[in-house]
């Protein structure tokens, strides 16, 4: 029997194809069998983590030698690294691979069960507790196999795709989606702005999160339609509701093309003014979608992606190599490259990183750039070596106090004197501006003002920092609302503010790709949208549409509103 299950629309469109559980629940891992000739890779995965287990263990082994970590530790890693060694656990696990063609978790988990069975019959107490090492061993294992995006299953042969059904799913596992067929996906956790949202839309896979308990909801393999317009999924469809849904993704496609046709027009207001639509990317493989719908210039790009989810990270070459080919894909069109905003929901390592009381008022962004100068210093030197090849600008994120940037600035000039050192070019005058996405900044812009030559307001942090309401959690979702008032009065305040200083000013949170938002910004005065290259046209239509002269007044009306749901009825209003 059918039934539906709802949640949060996060990434338009509709998918139909066969769920692929995924878990990352700690040996609660998934169970697939993988294809006999990927049986050598998927033993070579097992290998490599193994090899990163004993890697990690001779360091906490070295750590309480030095005196760094309790004594104690020691004789657990030495009774962790035994088990690692001993071929009951690795060599059966390898050989369920080889004969059964289990995947590298679910060998690992199959063969620690055999083994806890065993020692649990053990009489000696002190041996029978040893089964708890056995399950942390195992654990490490496999917690490094998740680290990397695993095998994904292959593409079916009936033209439907396949849909990642999650508990969650972090940034870099679904930044891992890029290259498989993976055509929908649904979480039980999740909100509209969390990364894994906008990766989503990156990748246009229709999304729906929040779903609470869909894992245990759907089994393996079982067909079911994703709406990630309405934010709903249909479990176990009829051939009718396969037919009406092929026939309204038929129809979403027309809408599209029909948008098509604004590509090659300026976006322009009714009464002339010139408004630039910029995109925001992830990887460099965007620049694709950027050019077909023919954007103003990059807002932003988010370089964290190329730290995350890998072992070891990106060296100056590869960065800028990544950074160039961005820049020479838009010449003359300006460029912001976004310093990495690694930390909370984008933590670098899954594996290693630091178990944090609260992430995102944690070791985030600017601040972990500058806890880490080394790794911030090799990107600021691969931005600037990249400058000369076009219009790039490098922006910092998540600023709270003027020392953040001034410390940047400092690094930034560092950089500058050892390439000039090394005889090596760089644009000398290549703009430094900064994000607007913490309240505390919005309310002290003048500091920032001094410093910097653009800024940028990123409403997706803004407005979880304003209304403290946790972008990532769906028990709180309802309540992260962009038109709360104290919301619209700092962004209204900074856009503002960049107008009388003279300072170029734009949104590249999600608020300036959403239509619903496009002539509010506009009556306040922003001029610079950047937003997800999907909805660059969608935006453009609503400029299109837009009279500067006469929206300006009825937003400083709705700006002096303090009532919730009168701002947003006036705002509805903008666009009769
Ligand atoms: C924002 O916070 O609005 C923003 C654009 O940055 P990110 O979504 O990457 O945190
Ligand atoms: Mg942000």
């Amino acid at each position: 029997m059918p039934f539906t299950l709802h949640g949060l629309p996060v990434s338009q469109g509709i998918a139909i194809g066969h769920v692929h559980l995924v878990s990352h629940a700690l040996l609660e891992v998934n169970h697939y069998h993988v294809a006999p000739k990927h049986l050598k890779d998927e033993i070579e995965r097992l290998n490599d983590a193994i090899a990163t287990v004993q890697g990690e263990l001779v360091g906490l082994k070295a750590a309480t030698t030095s005196g760094q970590a309790h004594s104690e530790v020691g004789a657990f890693v030495d009774l962790q690294m035994m088990m690692l060694a001993d071929p009951m656990l690795t060599d059966t696990a390898r050989e369920l691979i080889q004969s059964r063609g289990c995947n590298a978790e679910w060998a690992l988990v199959q063969q620690m069960e055999q083994l806890v069975d065993q020692f649990r019959q053990i009489e000696d107490p002190y041996l029978r507790e040893r089964q708890a090492d056995v399950v942390q061993v195992v654990e490490r294992l496999v917690k490094v196999l998740l680290g990397h995006p695993g095998h994904l299953p292959p593409k079916r042969r009936d033209g439907l795709g396949t849909i990642i059904v999650a508990h969650d799913l972090s940034p870099s596992d679904t930044i891992g989606f890029r290259d498989h067929n993976i055509s929908g996906f649904v979480t039980d956790v999740g909100g509209p702005t969390s990364h894994t949202a906008i990766v989503a839309r990156s990748l246009k896979i229709p999304a729906v999160v929040g779903l609470h308990h869909v894992r245990d909801l759907v089994e393996d393999d079982e067909l079911v339609i994703v709406d990630g317009t309405r934010g709903i999924i249909i479990v176990a469809p009829d051939e009718h509701i396969v037919e009406e849904y092929r026939l309204r993704r038929s129809e979403l496609e027309i809408e599209r093309s029909k948008l098509n046709r604004l590509r090659d027009t300026r976006a322009t207001t009714l009464d002339g003014e010139v408004i630039n639509l910029l995109c925001n990317i992830e990887t460099p493989k965007d620049m694709a979608a950027v050019k077909t719908v023919k954007a103003d210039g990059i807002g932003l790009y988010r370089t964290e992606f190329l730290f995350m989810g890998r072992d070891a990270l990106p060296d100056e070459d590869e960065q800028y190599e990544a950074y160039r080919t961005v820049v020479k894909a838009m010449p003359d069109k300006p460029v912001t490259i976004r310093t990495f905003d690694l930390g909370a929901d984008k933590a670098l390592d899954r594996a290693h990183s630091r178990v944090e009381p609260n992430p995102a008022l944690g070791l985030r962004a600017v601040r972990f750039s500058l806890a880490e100068p080394k790794m911030f210093l090799t990107q600021l030197r691969a931005l600037l070596r990249a400058s000369v090849h076009g219009q790039l600008q490098i922006m910092v994120p998540m600023l709270a106090h003027a020392q953040e940037i001034d410390q940047t600035l400092k690094l930034i000039e560092k950089a500058k004197a050892e390439l000039r050192a090394d005889k090596v070019k760089f644009n000398e005058s290549v703009p430094v501006g900064g994000m607007i996405e913490i309240p505390a900044a919005a309310l002290a812009l003048g500091m920032f003002i001094r410093r910097l030559s653009f800024l940028s307001i990123g409403t997706n942090d803004l407005i979880q920092y304003t209304l403290a309401i946790d972008r990532t959690d769906e028990a709180v979702v309802h309540l992260y609302d962009p038109l709360h008032p104290a919301v619209l009065k700092l962004v209204a305040g900074t856009i503002s503010a960049g107008a009388r200083f003279g300072m170029p000013v734009s949104v590249c949170g999600e608020m300036a790709g959403d239509p619903e938002y496009t002539l509010l910004l506009l009556g306040m005065g922003l001029r610079n949208f950047s937003m997800h290259p999907s909805n660059i046209l969608e935006i453009k239509q609503q400029v299109l549409r837009a009279d500067l002269g006469e929206l300006a007044p009825r937003v400083q009306r709705i700006l002096k509103m303090d009532e919730q749901a009168r701002v947003r009825e006036a705002v509805e209003r903008l666009a009769l």
